[in-house]
């Protein structure tokens, strides 16, 4: 394929990943916008591997590394539960950040590359090459780490080491001091030894970031590695000379920016103090899941499950608020039964979709399509948070953290400025859950000692089947 074509087919796939971004912004048009970027990545590879950059003799090694990662892909996709999502997303990243590094190794050591360049495009290649592992490590071992904590392999509680902010910054001074090293060695030899030293610190500080983050903050941690990815993508891109890498980096690492700084706002946090690190954390009272602190006052009252669908039945306006636990327990095909059953008896049922409900950005909002909730009753949070005053019943599927009045009430707690859900202000409020634990961020929530809160004991599917039952015989 020639040079000419190969341009032409990464512009088609450029405009086909725009076109997705595009799709991907609305649940209605989402499954446009992925097979957008099916296509787009499809007309990607195929450009690449038959485009002029590459020779006869390494087409095998690519299908034969396509095949080997295409088996493991379809593998994790087929295998993956909806719950583990996250965790196999920051997997990813981190694919992503440790092949940016060593792509820029190799780059570095490869005699061929370096003899392309000279003078002022020797340096520019050489900062490329530098900021491109900068970034990858940074990338590689901050999501290893969020990995570990999405999947609960490594605690929630974040590590704050004594002076971590100095500790930052001397890492920053240090790693430009080795860049300034590195582009002015005269051999490979001489440039290896900062390059190595960069990246140690880089991959220090990954880990270092993402482990003093506390609980509630992890979103916006997840997301901006998902934007870090993108730009160790464009840095890759700059590294090979290869447009279309650096257009979808580029692409992947403003709309990770944009949804970092979305998170934030949704948080109530300031971008810098979630990624300078603990956020929130250091205020005294961050307390273990389970919770062995002090209860708040008064007492959770137990409800039964033919009771709840009384309550449901009787009223005129419900909001549902579905957390985490409707994703555990895969309940979202009843709770749509049950929202169609209450609506056909003239029930105003809504449903309240809190920015981090879950545990990746918009898990709710995928969850209720696949169980072909109507978009219309799907409000934001900032929708219908004045309506829970006017409703008679706000039910709380598998959901803590985004409901825990503590966020408004207690200065001193971990989540402390965190928009909530305020569903104790509905008449009557219902908190479905297996348990009294805490949720992600391992705060004690008041909410369900309130007067008027009632507790739902169990598995969210079991109790929600219950409650569907006793709706359907009356
Ligand atoms: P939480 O984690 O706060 O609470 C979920 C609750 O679900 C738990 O208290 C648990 O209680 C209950 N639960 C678990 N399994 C079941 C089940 N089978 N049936 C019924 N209940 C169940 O979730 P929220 O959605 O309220 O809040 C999300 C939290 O996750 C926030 O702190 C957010 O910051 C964080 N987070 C969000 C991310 C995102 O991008 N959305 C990413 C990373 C973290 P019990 O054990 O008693 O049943």
């Amino acid at each position: 394929m020639s040079e000419s074509l190969t341009t032409v087919a990464y512009l088609g796939a450029a405009i086909l990943f725009i076109l997705s971004l595009g799709g991907l912004s609305n649940p209605e048009t989402s499954r446009r916008g992925n097979l957008y970027g099916i296509i787009g990545m499809a007309l990607a590879v195929l450009a690449t591997v038959i485009g002029p950059h590459v020779t006869a003799a390494g087409i095998p090694w690519i299908v034969g590394a396509m095949v080997v990662g295409a088996a493991i892909g379809l593998y994790a996709a087929r295998t993956v539960q909806m719950t583990q999502m996250p965790e196999l997303v920051a997997l990813m990243h981190s694919l992503v950040g440790l092949a940016a590094t060593l792509v820029g190794y190799a780059s570095f050591i490869d005699p061929a590359a370096s003899a392309n360049f000279s003078g002022a495009e020797k340096l520019i290649h050489e900062v490329e090459i530098y900021v491109g592992v900068l970034i990858g490590a940074v990338t590689f071992s901050g999501s290893i780490i969020a990995f570990g904590k999405l999947s609960a392999r490594i605690g929630g509680k974040p590590l704050l080491l004594p002076g971590r902010h100095i500790l930052n910054l001397i890492g920053l001074l240090i790693v430009i001091w080795f860049g300034i090293q590195f582009v002015r060695a005269g051999s490979i030899q001489e440039g290896m030894t900062p390059l190595i030293i960069m990246t140690v610190i880089a991959l220090l500080f990954g880990i270092h970031m993402v482990m003093a983050i506390g609980g509630a903050d992890m979103p916006v941690v997840v997301s901006m590695l998902n934007s870090y990815s993108g730009w160790a993508a464009a840095a890759t891109g700059f590294m090979l000379s290869n447009d279309l890498l650096i257009v979808t980096g580029a692409l992947v690492g403003s709309s990770g920016a944009i949804l970092s700084y979305i998170m934030c706002r949704a948080m109530n946090r300031n971008f810098i103090s979630v990624i300078a690190g603990g956020f929130g954390s250091d205020t005294g009272k961050a307390k273990p899941a389970g919770g062995t602190a002090a209860q708040p006052e008064g007492e959770a009252v137990p409800v039964t499950a033919a009771e709840t669908a009384e309550m449901l039945r009787d009223a005129k306006n419900v909001i549902i608020v579905p957390g985490y636990g409707m994703a555990v327990a895969q309940a979202q095909h009843t709770v749509y039964e049950i929202t169609r059953l209450l609506r056909e008896k003239g029930v105003n049922v809504r449903f309240g979709i809190h920015p981090v409900a879950g545990r990746m950005p918009g898990h709710m909002n995928v969850l209720l399509a696949e169980a072909k909730v109507p978009y219309d009753i799907v409000m934001e949070m900032d929708e219908l948070n004045e309506d829970f005053a006017d409703t008679d019943v706000a039910m709380v599927i598998g959901a803590n953290d985004i409901v825990n009045p503590a966020a408004q009430d207690d200065p001193t707690s971990p989540i402390a400025g965190m928009p909530v859900l305020e569903v104790w202000k509905a008449k009557h409020s219902i908190v479905m859950k297996r348990s009294m634990a805490s949720g992600y961020a391992g705060v004690d929530n008041p909410l369900f000692y309130k007067d008027n809160n009632r507790m739902l004991f169990g598995d969210a599917k079991k109790m929600l089947d219950e409650v569907l039952g006793v709706l359907k015989t009356a």
